[in-house]
C-alpha cells in the first residue's frame, strides 16, 4: 500500500501541471498571479514540510495510532471502514481541523507554526502548497478526539490527506465568487479572505473544506468586491530563506517572553493571540503601526535571467531529489534519511540565499555539491564521493574566479592580491583533497602530500589574512587559540600518535591555529560582517582537522566523515564568502537590466 508520502509523490505532477494552467489562464486575463521566486519559495517550504514530516509523523501517528488502539472509549471499527463512516469521519475531520485552524490563529505558539503558510504576498496554487515544518508539534493535540472515538489510524490518515488535497484548488484569484458553494464550502472567494490582512478580513473563513464551521461559530466573512484582498502576514517576511521563515514567529515570541519582567507575561506571550505583546516589552521594542498599503509593495530582490534560469533549474533537481527521498523514506534507516534530509535542506537554503543574492550561484553550487560529498562519503557511495569531493572546491574556484574583474574588485574594495591569494587557497585545498580521497587507494599513501597540500593553502590563507591587517591584533585571540592547539597536540601525543607524525603534525597544528588566530585578529580590526565570517571559517578549520586527527591517530569516531567533512566545508564555505565580501544584493552594477518581479494584479493603483 501507498504511504501518505508516496501519495503526495504522485500527486506533484497533478499540482504543476494546475499550476501551470492557473498561471497560463491569469497570463491570458493579464492578471498574472505568480512572481518566479515567491512561487519557488512557496513550494521550497511544501517540500520542506513534506521530508521533515518524514520524522515527525512517527510523534503524530504514533501518538494517534496508541491512543486509538490503547485508550479509544469507542470500538467500532466495521462501522468507521463502512461507507457511513468514512463519510461521518471525514466530516469529524474537518471539524478538528477548523479548531486546529482557528487556534493556530487565535494562539501565539501555534501561529508560529501556521504563519509559513499565510507569508507570501501572492494568492496562487503555489501558496497552496507552501506548509509549515513544525505543525505536527502540537497539531496531534487536536486530532485526540478521532482517536477517542476509535476512528481506525488508516482512516484518519486517508480523510487527513482528503481535507489537504482539497484544500488546494481554492488558493486562486482566478475562480471569482460561486453562489451557493460558497455558502456550503470553503472555496477560493472565502479562502482569499483567510489570506487577506485587511481589517474586516482579519482572522476570518478557517474551514477545511466545509465553511458552514464557520457560520456556526461566528467567523464567517464574504469577499468584498469594493475591498481587494491584500495578502501575507501582519508583519512581513521579506525573505525566501526556508528555515527562517519557519523559525520567525518563534524567535519573535522567544524575543518577548525572555524580555518580559512579569514572569505570567512570559508565558502568555506563546498562549495570548498573535500581535500581543507585554507592555513593558512593547515600549522597549517598539513595532510600526500595521500598514494595509505597505503591505501592497511586494518583496522582490531583482534577478538577473541567468539567475531566473538558475533558479528555475535547481528547483526542479531539488523536487526531483525530494520525490526520490519521500519514495524510499519509509523503506530506509533513520541515519541514511537524516543524511538525505540534510542534503536536501542544505540545497534548499542555497537556492534561497542564491535567489535572494546573499551568496553566489557558484557559492550554492558549492554548498550543494559540499552536501553531496559528505553524504555519499558517509554512505560509502564512493565513486560518487569521488566525483563531489573535487567538483566542491572546483566551484568554489568558480565562484572567486568569476570576481577577479576590475568592476568587482572596485566595488569590493579589495585588491587583486587578496582575491589571487583566495585562488591558491582553494587550489591547494582542491589537491589536499584529492590527495587524502585517493590515500589508501591504489596502493598508495598519499597522506603526506595532502597534509602538504592543506599546509600550503593554510598558509595561503595566513597570507591573505595579513594583507589588510597587522600580525595577531588580539593578543587574547592569539593565547587561546594557541592553548587549544598545544591541548589537542599533547592529546595526541599522548593518544598514539605514531612517531613518525609527531613533526608533520606538530607544523601542522601550529600552522591552522596561527591561520585562526590571525583570522580573528583581523576581525578585532575590521568589525565587520565579512570578517566575522572568515574568523568563523577559520575555527570551524580547527574543529575540522581536529575531528580528523582523532579519528585517524586516536580511535575512529562514529559518523566521523560526516562531521570532519561537513566542517570543513562550513570552514571554506565562510572564509570563501566573507573574503570575498559578498554583501546582500552585491550584483547591482553587472545587473541593471533585471527587473524587480512584479504582481500586477495586486500593484496599488
Ligand atoms: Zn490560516
Ligand atoms: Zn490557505
Amino acid at each position: 500500500m501507498l504511504t501518505p508520502s508516496q501519495v503526495i509523490v504522485l500527486a506533484t505532477p497533478v499540482f504543476f501541471a494546475l499550476i501551470a494552467v492557473e498561471w497560463f489562464i491569469g497570463l491570458k486575463r493579464g492578471r498574472n498571479a505568480y512572481a518566479l521566486a515567491d512561487a519557488i519559495s512557496s513550494l521550497n517550504l511544501g517540500v520542506l514540510s513534506q521530508t521533515s514530516a518524514v520524522f515527525t509523523k512517527l510523534l503524530t501517528l504514533g501518538i494517534y495510532t496508541f491512543v486509538a488502539s490503547h485508550v479509544a472509549l469507542i470500538e467500532a471499527e466495521t462501522f468507521w471502514m463502512s461507507l457511513p463512516g468514512w463519510v461521518l469521519a471525514l466530516l469529524f475531520y474537518d471539524f478538528c481541523y477548523y479548531w486546529l485552524h482557528r487556534m493556530g490563529h487565535e494562539v501565539g505558539v501555534l501561529w508560529a507554526a501556521h504563519a509559513v503558510h499565510h507569508q507570501s504576498q501572492a494568492y496562487n496554487l503555489s501558496t497552496a502548497l507552501r506548509q509549515t515544518s513544525s505543525g505536527a508539534l502540537l497539531g496531534w493535540l487536536f486530532y485526540l478526539p478521532m482517536a477517542l472515538a476509535g476512528v481506525p489510524p488508516l482512516v484518519f490518515a486517508v480523510v487527513g490527506l482528503i481535507d489537504l488535497l482539497y484544500q488546494f484548488w481554492v488558493h486562486t484569484e482566478q475562480v471569482k465568487k460561486l453562489g451557493w458553494f460558497d455558502r456550503w464550502f470553503c472555496s477560493p472567494s472565502n479562502h482569499r479572505v483567510h489570506h487577506a490582512v485587511n481589517e474586516q478580513y482579519l482572522d476570518k473563513n478557517y474551514g477545511g473544506i466545509l465553511i458552514i464551521w464557520d457560520r456556526l461559530f461566528g467567523t464567517f466573512k464574504e469577499e468584498d468586491d469594493k475591498e481587494p484582498c491584500v495578502y501575507g502576514t501582519r508583519g512581513l517576511l521579506q525573505s525566501w530563506d526556508p528555515l527562517w521563515a519557519n523559525a520567525t514567529v518563534y524567535r519573535q515570541l522567544a524575543h518577548d517572553s525572555w524580555h518580559a519582567r512579569n514572569w505570567l507575561d512570559k508565558v502568555r506571550v506563546w498562549l495570548k493571540p498573535p500581535g500581543w505583546r507585554p507592555t513593558d516589552v512593547a515600549q522597549r521594542f517598539p513595532k510600526p503601526v500595521f500598514d494595509l498599503d505597505a503591505h501592497r509593495i511586494l518583496y522582490a530582490p531583482p534577478m538577473s535571467r541567468p539567475l531566473r534560469w538558475f533558479a528555475g533549474l535547481q528547483f526542479l533537481a531539488l523536487v526531483t531529489g525530494t520525490a526520490i527521498f519521500l519514495w524510499q523514506a519509509d523503506q530506509s534507516p533513520l541515519a541514511s534519511n537524516l543524511i538525505w534530509f540534510g542534503v536536501l535542506l542544505t540545497g534548499q537554503w542555497a537556492l534561497g540565499a542564491a535567489m535572494q543574492g546573499r551568496i553566489s550561484p557558484w557559492m550554492a553550487l558549492m554548498l550543494q555539491s559540499g552536501a553531496l560529498a559528505t553524504a555519499t562519503a558517509a554512505l560509502g557511495m564512493r565513486e560518487w564521493h569521488w566525483l563531489f569531493k573535487p567538483a566542491t572546491m572546483g566551484f568554489a574556484l568558480l565562484c572567486i574566479a568569476t570576481c577577479v574583474s576590475p568592476a568587482w574588485i572596485s566595488i569590493q574594495k579589495t585588491s587583486k592580491n587578496h582575491v589571487y591569494l583566495l585562488l591558491a587557497a582553494i587550489v591547494c585545498s582542491l589537491s589536499g583533497d584529492v590527495f587524502l580521497m585517493l590515500d589508501g587507494q591504489f596502493r598508495l599513501s598519499l597522506f603526506i602530500p595532502g597534509l602538504i597540500s592543506f599546509f600550503l593553502a593554510h598558509t595561503c590563507y595566513i597570507a591573505l589574512f595579513k594583507t589588510d591587517t597587522p600580525w595577531f591584533a588580539s593578543r587574547r585571540a592569539l593565547w587561546l587559540i594557541a592553548t587549544i592547539g598545544a591541548a589537542m597536540y599533547a592529546y595526541l601525543f599522548t593518544h598514539g600518535l605514531p612517531a613518525a607524525m609527531r613533526i608533520p603534525v606538530a607544523v601542522y597544528v601550529s600552522v591552522i591555529a596561527l591561520m585562526a588566530a590571525q583570522a580573528w585578529g583581523r576581525y578585532r580590526v575590521q568589525q565587520d560582517r565579512s570578517a566575522l565570517l572568515v574568523a568563523l571559517g577559520a575555527s570551524a578549520f580547527m574543529v575540522s582537522d581536529s575531528i580528523l586527527a582523532i579519528n585517524r591517530f586516536v580511535q575512529p569516531l562514529p559518523w566521523a566523515a560526516i562531521w570532519v567533512l561537513a566542517s570543513y566545508y562550513v570552514a571554506q564555505a565562510l572564509i570563501v564568502q566573507g573574503s570575498l565580501r559578498w554583501q546582500a544584493r552585491p550584483h547591482t552594477a553587472t545587473d541593471l537590466s533585471a527587473q524587480p518581479e512584479r504582481l500586477p494584479s495586486t500593484q496599488p493603483t
